[in-house]
Parts: C-alpha cells; sequence; structure tokens
C-alpha cells in the first residue's frame, strides 16, 4: 500500500501527460511556453481570482508575496505553530519576525482566539509592528476565514494564505486561494495537485500585486528581460511542469476531488467511535492533503503507527514539533507550554493513507487495523 499512490494516477493519466510533455519538448519553449500561460488562465478562472502567476514552488510563492509587500525587519507575522516549516521560514528570510499562533485542535488550524491575544501582546510590547497574518489551510482543510479577515480588519493587517495544501478546498463555495489579499499554492508532487518535480503559484485581485510579482519572479525586470527595474529572482515555472499539471489538474476537478472526499468519509464512518476523526465544519469542503488521526498519547500514536507498518500499512506524523520547538527558533525565547494545542498535537497525530486512487478495501484494511490496535 502507498501513502500516496502517484504510481496508480500516472497509470491513469499516461496517455494525456506523455503527450503533453512530449509536445512541451517538441515546442522548444522550455520556460514559460504557452502551456504554462494556458494553466495560469485557467487556475484563476477555477479560483475565481484575477491573477494567478505560476514560479518554481510553494517557498517561493510565498516569498514573492512578503517581497511584493516590501516586509521587513521589525515586522511581525502571524504565523500558525502548526505547519510545515516554510510558512515560518520565509518570514525570517525577510528577515521579519514569525509570531507563532496555537491551533485549533477540531480544525488544526490557525485559532482566531489565539491570533487576537498574539496580536494584542504584540502591540503591547511593543517591539514588533504587526504586518501580516499567514494562514495554512492544513492538511486540505480552509483555515477560518470569517474570523481571521474580521480580526486582519480590525487591526488592519494583510493576510496571506498559504494554500501550499488547501487548493480544491472551499468555504460556502467560496475557493481556497482566494481567502487572502495574495494566497499560494505549491504543486510539490505529493500536495493535492501536484505536478512532477517543484511548481507553485501566487493568486491575487490586486493588479498592482501582480504585476510586481510578474517582475520579481524573473530579476526583477522591466518592460523586458534586461530591463532590471528591481532586485527579484529567479522562481519560473517549466514548460514541462505546466504541461503534466494540464491533464492533472482536469482529473482533479473532474473526479479527483470527488474521491478523495469519499475516501475521507468512509474512513470517518469506519472510525469515528474508535478515535479522534478530522473535523470538516458545515460550509467547508477538504481537498484532503491528508487524513490525520488524533491518539490519546505519544506512546499510543508511536504503538499504532509501529502496528501499521508491521501490517505493510504506512502512515506519517504531520507533523513531529511544533515550530517554536524547531531548533532553527530557539532564539526566539518560546517556553514549553506557550502553545498547549500545537504540542499536543506533535505528539499525537498520525496521518492515514489517502489519495484519490486508494480502494475501499484499503481503506476497509487500515480502519480495521486501527480499530484492533486501539481495542
Ligand atoms: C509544502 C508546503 C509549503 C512549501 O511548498 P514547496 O513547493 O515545497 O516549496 C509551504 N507551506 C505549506 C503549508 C506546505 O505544506
Amino acid at each position: 500500500m502507498q501513502f500516496r499512490d502517484l504510481k496508480k494516477q500516472y497509470q491513469v493519466l499516461k496517455p494525456q501527460i506523455d503527450k503533453g510533455i512530449m509536445d512541451a519538448i517538441a515546442s522548444g519553449a522550455f520556460i514559460m511556453g504557452k502551456e504554462v500561460r494556458e494553466l495560469e488562465a485557467a487556475l484563476a478562472e477555477y479560483v475565481g481570482v484575477k491573477h494567478c502567476i505560476s514560479c518554481a514552488n510553494g517557498t517561493d510563492a510565498l516569498t514573492l508575496a512578503l517581497k511584493t509587500w516590501n516586509l521587513k525587519a521589525g515586522e511581525a507575522v502571524f504565523v500558525p505553530d502548526f505547519t510545515f516549516f516554510a510558512t515560518a521560514e520565509v518570514v525570517s528570510m525577510e528577515g521579519a519576525t514569525p509570531i507563532f499562533v496555537d491551533v485549533d485542535k477540531d480544525t488544526f488550524n490557525m485559532c482566531p482566539i489565539a491570533l487576537e491575544e498574539a496580536i494584542k501582546k504584540t502591540i503591547s510590547e511593543g517591539k514588533l509592528k504587526p504586518r501580516v497574518i499567514t494562514t495554512v489551510d492544513l492538511f486540505g482543510l480552509p483555515a477560518n476565514y470569517p474570523a481571521i479577515r474580521k480580526i486582519a480588519d480590525k487591526y488592519d493587517l494583510l493576510i496571506l494564505e498559504d494554500g501550499a495544501q488547501g487548493f480544491g478546498g472551499s468555504i460556502d463555495g467560496k475557493m481556497a486561494c482566494s481567502f487572502g489579499d495574495i494566497s499560494i499554492t505549491s504543486f510539490f508532487p505529493a500536495k493535492p495537485l501536484g505536478c512532477y518535480g517543484d511548481g507553485g503559484a501566487v493568486f491575487t485581485d490586486n493588479d498592482e500585486w501582480a504585476n510586481n510579482i510578474n517582475s520579481l519572479r524573473v530579476h526583477g525586470k522591466g518592460s523586458f528581460k534586461y530591463d532590471n527595474v528591481q532586485i527579484g529572482v529567479n522562481s519560473r515555472l517549466d514548460t514541462i511542469q505546466a504541461a503534466i499539471l494540464l491533464p492533472k489538474f482536469k482529473a482533479f476537478k473532474d473526479y479527483e476531488l470527488d474521491d478523495i472526499n469519499k475516501a475521507a468519509a468512509l474512513y470517518t464512518e469506519k472510525l469515528k467511535d474508535v478515535v479522534k476523526t478530522p473535523v470538516t465544519p458545515e460550509g467547508y469542503y477538504s481537498s484532503w492533503a491528508q487524513y490525520t488521526l488524533i491518539l490519546d498519547s505519544r506512546e499510543q500514536r508511536d504503538g499504532l503507527q509501529a502496528h501499521l507498518k508491521e501490517q505493510g500499512i504506512p502512515s506519517m506524523v504531520y507533523y513531529p514539533k511544533a515550530l517554536h520547538d524547531q531548533s532553527a527558533y530557539k532564539d526566539l525565547g518560546y517556553k514549553k507550554g506557550s502553545s498547549p494545542v500545537a504540542e499536543m498535537l506533535a505528539e499525537c497525530v498520525l496521518s492515514l493513507p489517502i489519495h484519490p486512487y486508494i480502494t475501499d478495501e484499503d481503506i476497509e484494511k487500515v480502519s480495521r487495523n486501527v480499530s484492533d490496535f486501539l481495542k
């Protein structure tokens, strides 16, 4: 059994993907070819925003957003304490300071109450100027945008939506990657919409930011490539990756999102009475980057993982440390207990195999083994 079976997906989509790759090579436009433009237009339409600017990976997409906002030293960015490292890393890379906000134990996403407390504390300490809230749509579920947007407005902060895991999710029909003032996603292979290497994209309705990000991703270009009006980066999407993403995006919309939601629903039906299963609030739709259980303790979690492994079932711990617990951030001086929920999750979560091509038999086998272990 595979944790996320990308080979099976390739077997199904092979004719279209192979043709896309061969056409891209034959065209000779290896970087930012016509497939890149086509993909950007299709993604912008799907998400429901004016601009999609593709780039080299999700981390760069976050960086491009922060650069276009001129984030700098002395400014604070509020990030959830329970996420992939890159969400905070890009803030530090720009010289600003991440402030770690605890998360909600039902949704794994940033807790709006903890967020407002962190903003107030930062203001009253007076050392850092609050600028941005980076929300993460963790495991495919959009963050609590209704509540977080209110807080952003109240304190005049920008929202950067880190939708690296969230592409395809929605709240009341409004799509993930449309909730931020700028939003991003990643096409890393194992993300909900993945390519066959690295890739990413930035989304925004703001013309000025979109233009600027378009410049920043090509060495700060001006009216043409060798007119450089600002310091930028080299962060473009390869034509081959766009050619791979186009048929994968069609499958994603046509059936993969539905199928992965059916898989998640079957897991929940089988497991809800034996273990804490993921909560999808009313009106929310997840793209299930992960299906994550919360066990009672680290011992129980580690025991379950070992038991599954013996049965040939892969599982993963996303994430084994809260961000404030990472060595890279030891100088920020956070203490144990600063984010009780994130710390508990790091000890107790376990993600099960899930992808659009998983069979009911596999889900039943995994569920049976989880139940047997816990009984
Ligand atoms: C994967 C991921 C990123 C980084 O994306 P890359 O394409 O790997 O650079 C950023 N944030 C979150 C939440 C992620 O899961």
